[in-house]
């Protein structure tokens, strides 16, 4: 990771590993860490130490927003309306705004989740979300080792939130969540200012 350029923030994605791996990045200096279930990344958060930056980077149920909204600094992956619907209800009860990124559907695979364009595009004109603030895109490449299929996703997202940038007064709107430990460098060239690294750094995941 040593030829990261220093304006693009790691999130060390450290699903399915213990405590321990944690806590030995986290005493190498890491200290911005993803989790993508919500009951593993409330028994993290309370197990490590309390100036570790959580991001929140899996599909979340809005029964279960109790574990993950008031710890995580960033949620990356609001995914449906219904859950971001549900965000502004728990932030409007609490008085409390929470960080979002909206994840746009890439790709062609039917399983994976996410916002169309419109949607996006739909909520970020709208002034429905007075608890939420929208700190930009998060987007998962297609599932290839074909490059170019990769590269066409990026690009799309890329281009996507400049034509945003560019139509919308957008003041917070800053982030691109894109690349993991195979494609981040490519993703760096389509201006990501996150990517989300895992087995890169703590090895395989047994799942
Ligand atoms: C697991 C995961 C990652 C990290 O994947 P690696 O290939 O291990 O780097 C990134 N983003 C999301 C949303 C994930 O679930």
């Amino acid at each position: 990771m040593s030829e990261l350029p220093p304006e693009v923030k790691l999130v060390a994605v450290s699903k399915f590993h213990p405590v321990e791996d944690i806590l030995a990045a986290y005493n190498a200096g890491q200290r911005r860490f993803g989790e993508n279930r919500p009951q593993e990344f409330a028994a993290k958060v309370a197990a490590l130490p309390g100036d570790i930056e959580w991001h929140f980077i899996g599909h979340l149920q809005t029964n279960k927003l109790k574990l993950v909204l008031p710890y995580a600094s960033l949620v990356e992956s609001i995914d449906s309306l219904r859950l971001l619907e549900a965000v502004e209800r728990w932030g409007s009860d609490r008085g409390k705004v929470t960080d979002v990124l909206l994840e746009l559907h890439l790709g062609a695979e039917e399983t994976k989740g996410g916002l169309t364009e419109r949607e996006i595009e739909d909520i970020l004109m709208s002034d429905s979300y007075p608890h939420v603030r929208f700190r930009g895109l998060m987007g998962m490449a297609t599932n290839t080792d074909d490059v170019s299929v990769v590269e066409a996703d990026f690009s799309r997202i890329e281009a996507f939130k400049k034509n945003l940038e560019e139509r919308l007064a957008l003041p917070d709107f800053s982030e691109l969540s894109i690349g993991m430990s195979h494609d981040w460098p490519l993703a760096v060239r389509h201006g990501a200012t996150i990517i989300r690294v895992g087995s890169a750094i703590f090895g395989p995941r047994s799942y």
